[in-house]
């Protein structure tokens, strides 16, 4: 293989060198196209280019573009700050160090600006540095003022003829961000040394690109994980022998998933890439990751495509990755592809912002070593085979540097510069042929707009979701008047005859609907319409779609996740309907009435467990059954207060978006204490990301919880004395029980250290730590968690937990099913309410979608151990061979016949009851009390799939998705679904806090079997 490998290099390098030699003279280019080449009257920096030499290790990992350095007399290079060139081996900068030598950049040259674009979690800067001309950058209000007319063809009444006049004086705008994954560490090198070739090269190539456009760069996206990166590479090198700890942390809450937060916009770094990509109205968001060799510019990716996007925009991503490929093999450079297996269909990656606001989406993953050491690098087949869209592979096996990944990364995004600058009045038309299209939708394929209804009882959550499309730069209206809109006629479904006649006969379907004053509109005919529609619409992806893996989540309706009231609106009446542009959204709060006690409706807002947080004083009771007071309507669950004045309650709903009824007397209701619970939220040392949006949402809800790992636990062995409740969110890594019991492997090398350092000053910041991140809950944490469920604590847990808390035994008569041909992958399903006098059911109605990602199979069992006796051969249900029609009894001759007992039947979610036959000396019976409690199940299986991949459903459908196990004096509850994921699935919080609120009374409203 490795002979092989050799000589497959041997002959690359020879026939890279010739098409090297080819490129001097010869015109590669279209007609009046510059070809790419350095000015020759410009001194190159010899030094500089001495050591882009050194560290390329093979002449044709490299590019005409960037094997040489043009050298300046007064703008420093990147080895100012670095101490040797970008992508110099065992060099990594710091964030700052990077911005450090932008604002040096900027302060040498008047071709670069840097801008501050806001903070992260953890109060880090982000920047983004624009590079152009002198002139373009002096008049960057006037041209943004142009752009701004392209980007809302409203200012110009649409007209096309004035827009081509913008077209042809507006400068564009191509945005570049780095490394928002911190282990793929090569961006900011590269960023730097692309900043000063902008800002200085001669060439007309260069000097095109800067004339024509402004190139804007965030080389540093997730600040707080650069820091953390460069910190434990400093590690790794001065521990050159030893395993360096894995990147467990990335920004303060989560890793990987940074780049899947462009729907929910839960993130800083999301906003303040959103914010900077709209004001300066840019057409292009290209963003760079580093896991695949050796340049994959997944823009075109593979299907299914996002079905919100415009066709302009898929034509655009086909010719600017394939004149990518084509350029970058002319170069002679292996391993350069377009489309691949990316499926182009989530719009939740950072890129998509600009998918989804009219510009063009770009991605590239570049071959990083996740470092700057240089390193053989063996691929995979796969990785190295020859393809349709790969017909110039990467080698098999190579040397690879950070050098020549920076190479790859300025090669590719110059030769992208170039093209698009000799493009940009096309793409600037198309941008504004977009935003247009954007605008005249409810005229072309609809819909008119989107309607939440002023009567929502879910006040808090309607005006969450409407910031976040605010956030997306949507603009909301409401609506000053009542109105009515026409509904879309349903065709008939094609059922049976018979079903037909029944239709007939009901009533019929109603052809109208009116809103009530204060219904909040959102139109589609604004430029943002695109994300507005896409967030808010339903997702199907046929089991039948060639694409077998999708990359990520395929539904993700927000109004369902968030358990909104939407109304999709084709009729473009609505359009004309009274309404005026709402600014800030604020959700209806405060107390009315007259009484010293005061009710609150629970509607399952997760704003009433921010409540009981933040009034630690008062006496809150819920009400264990539905009542009236006051001529008002509450629901199980509604909460009770005393002990708290009206001006202290009024300021502390203010913000809730919750309503107080003040009452004169305690209604006359069953009620028990609404405890603020002592919480712990659980942490692995595998992966701390699933775990990561609990924690962001705990935080925005403001519920105080203790951060601690799995290894205190391990520690603690009276956690009862400290917490109430203790969440443990799924681990993601495949986490079995092998890994959480025993962690990871430390059978040879040392310690992982995740501690504060002098060589590692930010690791840590307001996370955990430990002084090995190798050992796991260990049996001690197991028995300590297990003694903490018997004296009274609750356990929370959700699919792998849940899968994690059963197969140790934590909680009986509760078993986990394989499946078979079951995919789910991402989705919205329905979930139906079985328990609804249970306290973790408060405030929820029949039916409730969730987030769903092929969670656990549960089957419940009144026999302990999980599944009932299997006797010799299957079940029997059907009657056995005999006499007579299938309905009739069987005989047997010579005695009379006797009847058949009635078979005990449950259903697919319900416990199935004790026969007599069991209770016959049989310890095994779980007894009534300590039985499961089912509160949600998945729904039938027609009615699983509300958005998103649902295939072979039947195997979860009816199958619990929330399960209360009492277990000695407390509880374990097990979830199916993820009810806290990304930022987007507000709906299901309460299942959580519910559970948390009432955690010494989870029992209430419990039906027990009889035996
Ligand atoms: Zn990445």
């Amino acid at each position: 293989m490795i002979r092989n490998g050799k000589a497959c290099v041997n002959i690359l390098r020879s026939l890279a060198l010739l098409s090297l030699l080819s490129m001097a003279g010869s015109a590669a280019f279209g007609d009046g196209e510059t070809a790419p080449a350095r000015d020759p009257k410009q001194p190159v920096d010899e030094a500089y280019t001495a050591k882009i030499h050194k560290y390329t290790t093979q002449p044709f990992f490299t590019s005409p573009l960037v094997d040489y350095l043009p050298a300046s007399k007064n703008v420093p290079t990147p080895e100012a700050v670095l101490g040797d060139v970008a992508g110099a081996p065992g060099i990594l900068p710091y964030a700052e160090d990077v911005y450090k030598y932008m604002r040096l950049l900027e302060k040498a040259s008047p071709r670069v600006k840097v801008f501050s674009i806001g903070k992260t979690e953890e109060g880090r800067e982000m920047i983004a540095v624009a590079v152009s001309s002198p002139e373009n950058l002096k008049n960057l209000d006037e041209n943004r003022a142009r752009l701004a007319k392209l980007a809302d063809p409203r200012t110009i009444k649409l007209d096309d003829t004035e827009a081509d006049k913008i077209v042809a004086q507006a400068v564009p705008v191509y945005y570049i961000t780095g490394t928002i994954h911190s282990p793929e560490t090569g961006a900011p090198t590269a960023l730097m040394e692309l900043a000063y070739r902008l800002a200085v090269d001669e060439s007309p190539y260069i000097r095109e690109i800067r004339d024509g456009m402004i190139t804007l760069i965030t080389p540093v996206v997730e600040v707080d994980g650069r820091d953390r990166m460069v910190d434990i590479y400093h590690w790794h090198l001065s521990h050159p022998q030893d395993f360096y700890p894995p990147l467990i942390y990335w920004g303060k809450y989560v890793a990987h998933d940074n780049n899947r937060d462009a729907m929910g916009m839960t993130l800083k770094l999301t906003e303040n890439v959103l914010n900077t990509y709209v004001g300066w109205k840019a057409q292009v968001l290209h963003d760079l990751h580093e896991s695949v060799p050796y340049l994959y510019d997944n823009t075109a990716g593979d299907g299914p495509f996002n079905a919100w996007v415009d066709p302009i925009l898929t034509d655009e991503w086909e010719m600017i990755g394939w004149r990518n490929v084509s350029d970058m093999t002319k170069f002679g450079m292996p391993g350069v592809f377009t489309h691949g297996v990316f499926d182009t269909w989530s719009p939740g990656y950072l890129m998509f912002i600009a998918a989804m606001h009219n510009g063009i989406s770009r991605l590239y993953e570049t071959f990083g070593n996740g470092g700057a050491d240089t390193l053989k690098r063996t691929l995979d087949p796969q990785e190295y085979a020859r393809t349709w869209y790969k017909q110039n592979p990467p080698l098999p096996e190579v040397l690879w540097s950070q050098r020549d990944n920076n190479n790859y990364e300025e090669t590719g995004l110059l030769t992208s510069l170039h093209y698009f600058n000799e493009n940009k009045r096309l793409f600037l038309k198309n941008f504004y042929l977009k935003a247009k299209r954007s605008v005249t939708k409810p005229a072309a394929e609809g819909p008119a707009a989107y309607v939440l209804p002023a009567d929502d009882p879910r006040a808090d959550s309607q005006a969450e979701l409407l910031r976040v499309l605010q956030k997306q730069a949507v603009e909301i209206s409401r609506a000053t008047s009542a109105f009515t809109v026409a509904l879309p006629v349903k065709k008939p479904a094609k059922a049976k005859k018979e079903k037909d006649e029944k239709e007939k006969e009901a009533a019929p379907a109603p052809t109208t609907r009116e809103f009530p004053a204060g219904s909040y509109i959102i139109r589609m005919d604004q430029p943002y319409s695109r994300i507005a529609d896409a967030l808010l619409d339903y997702q199907y992806w046929s089991p039948d779609d060639p694409q077998k893996t999708p990359y990520d989540d395929t539904g993700w309706t927000f109004g369902e996740l968030f358990r909104v009231q939407v109304t999709r609106v084709t009729d473009p009446k609505v359009l004309d309907a009274p309404m005026e542009r709402v600014k800030e959204i604020r959700a209806p709060a405060g107390v009315s009435g007259e009484g010293t006690i005061f009710a609150i409706n629970n509607n399952a807002e997760p704003s009433l467990a921010t409540l009981r947080y933040k009034l630690r004083d008062a006496s809150i009771e819920a009400a264990e059954e539905p009542f009236e007071s006051g001529g008002k309507k509450f629901s199980r669950g509604s909460f009770l207060l005393r002990n708290v004045t009206r001006a202290q309650l009024n300021d502390a709903v203010s913000g809730l978006g919750l309503q107080a009824i003040a009452v004169s007397a305690m209604p006359s209701v069953k009620t028990h204490p609404v405890r603020a619970a002592r919480l712990a939220l659980v942490h692995t040392w595998l992966s701390t990301q699933a775990e990561g949006w609990w924690r962001i949402a705990l935080h925005n809800l403001g519920i105080p919880y203790d951060y601690i790992s799995t290894q205190t636990v391990s520690k603690i062995s009276d956690l009862n004395a400290k917490y109430d409740v203790i969440l443990f969110p799924p681990v993601g890594f495949f986490a079995g029980p092998t890994l959480v019991i025993n962690g990871l492997p430390s059978a040879w090398g040392n310690p992982l250290p995740w501690k504060n350092t002098p060589e590692t000053p930010n690791l840590v910041g307001k996370n955990d730590s430990t002084d090995d991140m190798r050992p796991g809950l260990g049996w001690d944490g197991v028995e300590h968690l297990q003694s903490f469920v018997q004296k009274g604590g609750v356990l929370l847990t959700a699919t792998d937990t849940s899968r994690f808390a059963l197969s140790i035994g934590l909680a009986d008569g509760v078993s986990v099913g394989n499946a078979q041909k079951m995919k789910v992958v991402g989705s919205v399903v329905g979930t139906r309410l079985v328990d609804g006098a249970s306290p973790i059911a408060y405030g929820y109605d029949e039916k409730l979608s969730a987030y769903c990602d092929n969670g656990p199979i549960f089957s419940l069992s009144s026999i302990s151990g999980g599944r009932s006796f299997r006797r010799l051969g299957g079940p029997m249900h059907t009657r056995p061979t005999g006499r007579g029609t299938m309905d009739d009894p069987d005989f047997t001759v010579g005695r009379p016949n006797v009847e058949v007992p009635e078979e005990p039947k449950s259903e697919i979610w319900e416990t199935p009851p004790v026969t007599d036959e069991q209770m016959h000396n049989n310890f095994r019976v779980i007894p009534p009390a300590d039985r499961a409690r089912v509160i949600f199940r998945y729904a039938d299986s027609k009615d699983l799939l509300i958005s998103g991949l649902v295939e072979g459903g039947d195997e979860i459908a009816q199958h619990p998705a929330v399960v209360d196990v009492p277990t000695g004096n407390g509880h374990v509850v097990l979830f199916s679904i993820n009810p806290v994921y990304r930022g987007e699935t507000r709906g299901t919080y309460s299942l959580v806090l519910n559970t948390i609120l009432n955690f010494d009374s989870l029992n209430a409203g419990r039906k027990l079997a009889e035996k």
